[in-house]
């Protein structure tokens, strides 16, 4: 077989030429001196193809995947890792928003040590992509208005629905761009959070709803006009009440025409979960029914004092405000620590329509 380059004659030829006449004009891969690649300035997020993509990563990053994607590599190679091939790259510098990059590729051609080198540039042309225009634009579809029913929030409140709102939108943020707060405002009334999209807005009530409990109830609201088309501009308003009691505090509840002294021991999304101070047994009250509850103290009315006698039908304590003896009835009902209170102990009472507890 003879090249047709240069006519010698040799017994393997690759695409009809010799060994000497392919290596002069092998390259193991070709790539743009110049590559633009449109990156927006705020989440670096990339624009391909016509749609944003990829957005938070860092700078570099962007930069060597956009090498990647603009690497041409010679046939005779199946991918960049192909046994017989190395490939670095490596940004040399940045001037500004141009990256110099340089890539050093070697590879086993022929039997043949081929290496090259290629010096190109990568221009990050900075632009805003439409998310980050609609926030920095303050745009949200949705206000959640965290309020307290009967009270001011607390601050522990107000610090753990921060807390739910900053891990719910990490999570929902892959899959939702709008899943921001535009902004928090701070009433003397309670916190109104401005929710990028309605559909993460809905997502932080309900998690906030699971984790402590409350009333929910969404309203739309006409925020502006729309001039041209005369159409509405609305924008939903969801309103999330929390109990008015907190967990260690006091009730009343009305149950089939039946009064029962409680104590919250636990309040979540689904129930409210109280025990009853009569006859110590826990029970479960729906949040339909949150308006036959109501407050009667709070967990800080609790007050301490101190066994003065006992029998195994009775214990005597000290009244706290009058400082009276009073007897408090102890039968199988209580709760084992009842038994094993000794004269001299300090325990927890609370009063309540002139009846003293003991907790
Ligand atoms: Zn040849
Ligand atoms: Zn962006």
């Amino acid at each position: 077989m003879f090249c047709y380059e240069c006519g010698a004659e040799e017994e393997n030829l690759m695409d009809g030429l010799c060994k000497k006449c392919f290596l002069k004009t092998f390259s193991i891969l070709t790539i743009p001196s110049e590559i633009v690649v449109k990156v927006c300035a705020h989440c670096n997020s990339k624009f391909v193809s016509g749609n944003w993509v990829d957005p938070f990563i860092a700078e570099e990053e962007i930069i060597y995947r956009v090498i990647e994607d603009n690497i041409v590599l010679n046939p005779i190679f199946d991918s960049p890792f192909d046994d017989n091939l190395i490939i670095d790259m490596k940004i040399l510098q940045m001037r500004g928003t141009i990256a110099e990059c340089f890539i050093c590729a070697r590879a086993l051609v022929y039997d043949e040590d081929i290496s090259e080198k290629h010096y190109f540039n990568v221009r990050l042309n900075k632009d805003v992509c439409p998310v980050c225009s609609k926030r920095n634009s303050g745009y949200y579809e949705a206000v959640i208005q965290l309020r307290a029913d009967n009270r001011q929030l607390k601050d522990e409140e107000i610090a753990k629905v921060d807390e739910i709102i900053v891990k719910t939108l990490d999570k929902l943020f892959n899959k939702d761009k709008l899943a921001y707060i535009a902004q928090k405002a701070t009433l003397k009334e309670g916190i109104d959070y401005y929710v990028g999209s309605l559909k993460s807005a809905k997502k932080l009530t309900n998690k906030i709803k699971e984790e402590l409990g409350g009333l929910t109830n969404e309203s739309p609201r006409l925020i502006s006009e729309d001039k041209s088309t005369g159409k509405g501009l609305y924008r939903i308003w969801i309103l999330i009440r929390l109990p008015s009691f907190c967990k260690g505090d006091f009730i009343r509840f009305n149950e089939k025409n039946e009064n029962k002294i409680a104590q919250i021991i636990n309040i979540s999304g689904d129930k409210i979960i109280s025990i009853d101070l009569n006859k110590y047994d826990t029970f479960k009250i729906s949040w339909k029914n949150y308006n036959d509850i109501e407050l009667i103290k709070e967990k800080n009315q609790i007050a301490k004092t101190t066994v003065i006698s006992k029998s195994p039908s009775n214990i005597q304590i000290l009244d706290p405000i009058n400082y009276e003896a009073v007897d408090i009835a102890i039968d199988d009902k209580n709760p084992e620590k009842f038994h094993n209170y000794n004269i001299g102990d300090e325990i927890e009472v609370i009063e309540i329509d002139n009846i003293l507890y003991i907790l």
